[in-house]
């Protein structure tokens, strides 16, 4: 018997004995094809050896000193490495171990700010319906992930929620997708005068909505409007990219393809790209002025912060990301992915969109079509799906339909950067068996 606490406590699953290239093999030699990284994770598959020899270096150079005493070289190379392919603006990073740290840090970092400034009645949060930004209690209280939020209800740091920019489900007929983007943007304006804007600290939003829509990118100009409205109003703009940043949509940072510029950033999952546990949160420079001018002290911290090993394998990540191509790669690796999933899916009866950036692409089941209308949760398309593109030796990653009673299940595929154009035919043909298998 395991004495491992599952993710499942009835579903037992196979043991993971080792990774090569896109594929990860299980204990009996099973291989599995990584069609979504784990959860968007792997951005260089599962044995890239720059990296690995640098986690083996730096363990045997120095392995952790704690950031109450000292900051490291391989944390000042990530900080810079980041810093010179950050977006405008952003100017400092501070290091944590994952996603829902990285968000949590910038909702404290962001109240902060405004006790620094003297604005202390700004204390509430706005962000999306359908989003997710972590399972620790902040990140949790700002995701709009009603099934993730309710068990844990009431959640302590005050959130409301707008709509998200879902343009399949939501855009009306004969609206142009920039009016449509103006109009549920214009909600963010609506939700801040309600609240009264001396209230709210800011608006979180990911970029491109990852594991609770499937890969979602807004309509152009939704976030012109959206930093405009912080910017009347005062309030801090948060853009968590814990999965669609580090080069998952074809840009370093997913942000920079819709030309806004936030105030503070999460990155994660492709940051450590599953070598290492690392996430961090970069902001401007105009907060950290404020935190310096202040108290001197971001009253926050984890043990780990800044850990050597990660930072090191981070920095060969992003300098792989970066210098070494493989950003550029996943924009013409994703073109073709798109090309593949289109041609494979376009007029299947039950995927009503296929959407996404880069190598960021969802698929979204619906039982009709014509209607958009969903399979009903209780059929559990997604998991059925997931089960049996898994034995067939495929990761991808589904969500259920259950968020709102009106949403479709969904399948998110992020597969690493390095997959091959024979690779993506394996995915293709693998989903299409698994669809064929559920969907009929
Ligand atoms: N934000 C987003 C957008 C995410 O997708 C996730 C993880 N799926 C998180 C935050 C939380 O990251 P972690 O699981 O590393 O805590």
């Amino acid at each position: 018997m395991s004495h491992v606490f599952p993710r499942h406590t009835r579903i037992r699953p196979p043991i993971a004995a080792r990774g090569e290239g896109a594929y990860i093999y299980d204990n009996t030699g099973k291989a599995y094809l990584d069609g979504s990284g784990g959860a968007a994770v792997s951005c260089l598959g599962h044995s890239d050896p720059d990296v690995t020899a640098a986690i083996k270096a730096q363990a045997d150079r120095l392995a952790f000193a704690h950031t109450g005493f000292f900051t490291s070289e391989p944390a000042e190379a990530l900080a810079n490495r980041l810093i010179a392919h950050a977006p405008e603006g952003i100017d400092r990073v501070y290091f944590v171990s994952g996603g829902s740290e990285a968000v949590e840090s910038a909702l404290k970092l962001a109240r902060q700010y405004f006790l620094e400034i003297g604005q202390p009645t700004r204390h509430r949060f706005i962000a999306r319906r359908q989003s997710y930004h972590g399972n620790t209690l902040g990140a949790l209280a700002t995701g709009g992930n009603a099934w993730r939020r309710e068990p844990f209800a009431p959640l302590m740091v005050e959130t409301s929620h707008i709509s998200p920019c879902y343009e399949y489900r939501d855009r009306q007929d004969g609206e142009s997708p920039e009016d449509y983007g103006l109009r549920v943007a214009d909600e963010l304006e609506t939700e801040i005068l309600r609240l009264g804007p001396e209230n709210v600290i800011g608006f979180v939003a990911e970029p491109v909505v990852g594991a609770t829509l499937g890969a979602v990118p807004p309509v152009p100009g939704y976030f012109t409007r959206i930093r405009q409205i912080c910017d009347t109003h005062g309030l801090l703009l948060i853009l968590d990219e814990v999965m669609c940043g580090m080069g998952r949509t074809g840009t370093l940072f997913a942000c920079e393809q819709d030309g806004v510029r936030p105030d503070i950033v999460t990155i994660a999952k492709g940051l450590g790209a599953g070598y290492q546990p690392i996430g961090a949160m970069l902001c401007s420079d105009t907060i950290y002025q404020a935190i310096e001018a202040g108290s001197g002290f971001f009253q926050h911290g984890h043990t780990y912060i800044g850990h050597p090993m990660a930072c090191a394998a981070a920095d060969v990540v992003v300098e792989k990301l970066t210098t070494g191509g493989m950003t550029a790669r996943a924009a013409v690796m994703g073109g073709k992915l798109d090309t593949a999933l289109h041609t494979t899916f376009g007029q299947h009866p039950h995927i009503g969109d296929i959407r996404g950036r880069g190598m960021f692409r969802g698929l979204e089941i619906v039982e009709d079509r014509a209607t958009k209308t969903p399979f009903a949760p209780e059929r559990g398309i997604s998991k059925a799906v997931k089960k049996a593109a898994f034995e067939a030796g495929l990761i991808c990653y589904p969500m259920g339909g259950t968020i709102d009673g009106r949403r479709g299940d969904h399948v998110l595929i992020a597969p690493p950067f390095i997959l091959t154009e024979a690779q993506i035919d394996e995915l293709t043909g693998k989903l299409s068996a698994a669809f064929a298998q559920i969907l009929g």
